[in-house]
């Protein structure tokens, strides 16, 4: 039994089948969010980590126990939920994409809505909260983990009246007028009501979240806390003077804040100090030969504003022929699994819109858009990072942005002056001080924010950049776990109160 039980839907690790064996390695898909659990463990913190695993009983009997990683993380242990690949199918790949990702990020027209598959989620959320009750201490802690396990804290409450069930949510949170157009929002709702502390990226999406309860049931908000300064006040990202830090719901009170995700830094400066980035970085900066790199990097999703880059990019190199030759865009676009459906055709249209550019501005070894449609490893992004002169994040929504970080950390490693653009709409425009900030939605804005990065001067660049890295560097991944444990003690009852 442990005293903090993480449940994600996905294990630290991944699961293949080799040669009619079941294998681990790490994970394949890029994922801001495991190596920044697992970093809270490193010090020899205990824990169960609840994640599904694909069973098939071809391959063996089921082990719910695992270890994680013994050298690195040693009293970390892998609980995981057994699910067919057609639990995992309806209830990862179709529901939470098809009805949850595009309303959470205020696409509510792209959005399908079936009740079979809620009832799959419904399911799958049940048999998270068995395991999580099973593997937590008298009073533990469990923290769950986004919106793929919303309906989790109704379960677990019910099993285990005893545990703090804290929440954290990785997405954008939209507001009530979006929100409520999910048929199963009083039920959600109602779950998320059963946490002692729930956690957002930024304030805005803390108050969204207050608004759509307070159209689900009577409410009264009483604590409110200022957002300034860790966050603006003003601009698309947040608008808000002060934030809901406790709500009362009947008799029970819940616990909000705001807690942009940090990084790791060592993972960046580790990075950086192998021989091959370093090589790689030199290599790049052969082949560049001179000429300015704007990076792109962002999964296959039209949240991340892909499509708007490109035609903004077209539009730079017509509006300002003298860059044709001197600025290369590379664009590094990691795949969707083939099973999701609901991308397909974006992919062909971020392909057409890449040869239409390519085909009209391309010269003798100069390539416009160098377009990968893969996922990098990490060290390979970090050099990427190092040698990019603009960094350019404009989703059109997100709940933070962890790359816009990253950058601005290998900056600051390499003693950098990248600029960065990044959308106002991208949580991490609320925290960060320093990048340009541009309306994804506005083709003129985003050419003309893209010209500003490449003309700024050096010392302004610096200047910006000096302001972005105090952020990245103060709100770092122990802050962040830190401060967002700190939260869930303070909101637990003391010993012999009843809860
Ligand atoms: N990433 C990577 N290789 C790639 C592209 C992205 O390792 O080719 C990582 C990147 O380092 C970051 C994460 O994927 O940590 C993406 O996180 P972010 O918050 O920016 O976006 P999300 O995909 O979670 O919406």
């Amino acid at each position: 039994k442990s005293d903090l039980v993480i449940v994600y839907h996905r294990l630290p690790y991944e699961e293949v089948v080799e040669d009619g064996v079941m294998k681990r390695r790490r994970p394949s898909s890029p994922n801001g969010i495991i190596p920044t659990l697992l970093s809270f463990f490193a010090d020899g913190k205990a824990g169960s980590w609840v994640a599904w695993s694909v069973h098939d009983p071809k391959y063996g009997a089921f082990e719910s126990h695992t270890e994680v990683d013994a050298s690195r993380y040693p009293r970390l242990v892998a609980a995981r939920v057994p699910l067919s690949k057609r639990d995992v199918d309806i209830f990862y790949k179709k529901f939470s994409k098809e009805a949850f990702w595009p309303t959470l990020h205020t696409f509510w027209e792209r959005a399908s809505f079936r009740d079979d598959h809620w009832q799959v989620f419904l399911d799958v959320n049940r048999r998270f909260a068995e395991s999580a009750a099973a593997e937590a201490a008298e009073n533990a802690v469990v923290w769950i983990h986004d919106y793929n396990l919303w309906m989790v804290p109704a379960y677990l409450r019910e099993l285990r009246p005893d545990v703090t069930i804290a929440f954290f949510h990785h997405t954008y949170f939209p507001s009530a007028d979006v929100f409520n157009v999910l048929p199963w929002r009083r039920d959600i709702i109602g779950s998320l009501l059963q946490c002692d502390y729930i956690g957002f990226h930024i304030p805005r999406q803390a108050e969204n979240f207050v608004d759509v309860a307070r159209g689900v049931t009577p409410l009264e908000v009483t604590e409110k806390v200022s957002c300034a300064p860790r966050f603006f006040t003003y601009g698309c990202a947040v608008g808000l003077d002060e934030m809901s830090a406790e709500i009362a719901v009947n008799d029970r009170r819940i616990r909000l804040g705001a807690h942009p995700v940090g990084l790791d830094l060592k993972r960046v400066e580790n990075a950086l100090a192998q021989d091959k980035v370093q090589d790689l970085m030199k290599n790049l900066r052969s082949d560049l030969a001179g000429t300015r790199m704007m990076l792109s990097v962002g999964r296959l999703d039209y949240t991340k504003g892909i499509i708007e880059q490109l035609d903004a990019f077209e539009t730079l190199l017509d509006e300002h022929p003298e860059l044709c030759g001197k600025v290369t865009l590379v664009m590094v676009c990691v795949p969707a699994a083939q099973e999701m459906t609901v991308y397909r055709k974006l992919q062909l249209q971020i392909e057409q819109a890449v040869g239409r550019i390519n085909g009209r501005f391309a010269q003798v070894g100069w390539t416009p858009v160098q377009f990968f449609f893969r996922a990098l490893p990490f060290e390979e992004l970090v050099a990427y990072y190092a040698m990019a002169d603009v960094m350019w994040i404009t989703p059109l929504r997100d709940g933070l942005n962890l790359v816009v970080k990253e950058y601005i950390a290998t900056q600051g490693e390499t003693k950098g002056a990248g600029v960065v653009v990044l959308s106002e709409f991208a949580g991490a425009a609320a925290e960060l001080r320093g990048p340009i900030l541009a309306n994804p939605h506005d083709p003129k804005e985003m050419v003309n924010s893209c010209y500003l990065a490449l003309t700024m001067s050096r010392d302004e660049a610096r200047g910006r950049l000096k302001e972005a890295l105090d952020v990245v560097r103060h709100n770092d991944i122990g802050m962040w776990s830190n401060e967002f444990m700190t939260a869930v003690e303070d909101c637990r009852p003391e010993q012999g109160e009843p809860s």
